[in-house]
């Protein structure tokens, strides 16, 4: 693999991206309210709340639907055939709002564009975007949208570049929890997967930037912090400073957050020593979301996962001696190119040998341009969909089982809204991950509670107040 280095984007050229902002907000011509829609993982999410920092420093509001906005940007997620399917269709859908409001401005970004020739088929196919741009151009929107504004034809730009921006302005979606981004791209080129293609090469922010603005958050009083990256444990690859994800951690750690979490890691590259983190820290909650993605080595050597079922085993026992009860979620593909009965039944019964708190099962679904889409044997949707079932069943059966060691236990559960049950009732994620249920009132939305487990009802933990 040809080795390409992370471009830092300048002080001087934010500077630029702030000035190209103030001449947006006083064109006539200007969108006067915006509206993202996003697709996807956390970290889309995360990148969703810098657009809007950006576009809210332009001088727009933030309005409630796609309907009511100016400006509508789909940030979109290219990782699942459904999601893509999905935005498009959605995207087109809106050429009908334009009808009532002719203003409308109809902006797509985020992994879908950043595909090989999508440029080209947004040019041709969806006539009435206005603006289309990929992950790596995500901070230059000021400029772009500025460009959009003085153009009659559509703005489309995608740049191979591996960027890293610092210090973009941030629209949060919540104020008691907070997204921090601490690398970008993914190295694995797992053989389903489009994320390597379409996100970049590995590259990892600057831990100095990172703990900055992890003790700003906490002086701001927030609760939670969510670490991300495609591969968070294989975070400081590439730095000089020789800083590893446990080190991170230890440090992030230290700064008193009541409650840190990350997302995602590769079982490859989960250490001794980052379990040893784990079992020592006194914030970082004892959950771990470890995607096994398949219960047999042949097909794992073919996804390229690079860990054995054995492997992956031993570092689920690992977890449970250093951290004891420990919540384990997981990603399941079923249907992969060759997939045999005998291979999907080690799937079966890997789930029920860890016992998974959840786990989000999917039945592959061949991306373009990567490895296994070119692979034989591709899979009846039939016999795939019989197999997801038959997952899902056996996850559900786990589930229940792993679930049953929280009743009458005390958890800490931050509050994230009223129950969509009832509005005598509050819910939130306990410490190790699993949703809880128990009365309360927006009063207590983004404080943390102390509960007693009463029952389990489906997916949901149901609690008293202590
Ligand atoms: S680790 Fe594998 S599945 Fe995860 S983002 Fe990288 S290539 Fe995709």
């Amino acid at each position: 693999m040809a080795e390409r280095k992370p471009v830092l984007i300048t002080p001087e050229q934010l500077a630029q991206q702030r000035h190209f902002a103030a001449l947006v907000s006083v064109m006539e011509n200007r969108p006067r309210s915006y509206h993202v829609v996003t697709y996807g993982c956390q970290m889309n999410a995360h990148d969703s709340e810098k657009l809007s920092g950006m576009l809210a420093d332009m001088g727009m509001d933030e309005a409630p639907t796609r309907e009511d906005a100016d400006f509508v940007i789909f940030n979109t997620c290219c990782v699942r055939d459904n999601a893509e399917r999905r935005a498009l269709g959605n995207v087109t859908w809106l050429k009908e709002v334009r009808k009532k409001n002719p203003n409308l401005i109809i902006a797509v970004c985020g992994c879908m564009i950043q595909q090989p020739g999508m440029a080209e088929r947004i040019l041709k196919q969806y006539k009435f975007i206005d603006l289309a741009f990929g992950t790596s151009n995500l901070w230059k929107l000021p400029e772009l949208l500025h460009r959009t504004l003085n153009s009659d034809r559509a703005v489309v730009v995608v740049e191979d570049e591996d960027t890293i921006a610092e210090d973009l302005p941030l629209r949060r979606l919540r104020t008691d929890a907070a997204y921090i981004t601490i690398m970008y791209g993914c190295d694995n080129f797992c053989s389903y997967c489009i994320v390597p293609y379409v996100r970049g090469r590995e590259r990892s922010r600057d831990p100095e930037a990172i703990l900055a603005e992890a003790r700003a958050l906490y002086e701001s009083g927030v609760k939670e912090i969510m670490l991300l990256g495609q591969n968070v444990n294989s975070y400081g690859k590439g730095l000089e400073n020789g800083m590893n994800f446990p080190e991170l951690l230890r440090q992030l750690d230290a700064i008193g957050i009541p409650r840190i979490r990350f997302m995602t890691s590769h079982p490859k590259d989960l250490s001794d020593e980052l379990i040893a983190v784990l079992g020592e820290a006194k914030h970082i909650l004892p959950q771990f979301h470890l995607p096994v993605q398949h219960g047999n080595d042949e097909v794992l050597r073919r996804m390229n996962r690079r860990y054995t079922r054995e492997q992956y085993l031993d570092k689920v026992r690992k977890l449970r001696a250093a951290v004891p009860g420990i919540g384990l979620t997981t990603d399941i593909i079923v249907g992969f190119p060759g997939e045999t009965e005998e291979q999907f039944e080690e799937t079966l019964s890997i789930v029920e040998e860890v016992g998974y708190d959840s786990a989000f099962t999917f039945i592959y679904s061949p991306r373009t341009g990567t490895v296994a889409a070119g692979m034989e044997d591709q899979i009846p949707e039939d016999v795939a969909t019989d197999r997801i079932k038959r997952l899902i069943a056996v996850q559900e059966a786990g589930q229940r089982k792993a679930m049953a060691r929280f009743l009458g236990t005390e958890e800490e559960v931050l509050v994230e809204g009223l129950s969509r049950r009832s509005d005598k009732a509050v819910s939130g994620h306990g410490r190790h991950g699993v949703s809880i249920t128990f009365p309360g009132t927006e009063a207590d939305i983004g404080q943390i509670v102390r509960v007693r487990v009463t029952e389990m009802k489906n997916n949901t933990l149901m609690a008293e107040r202590i």
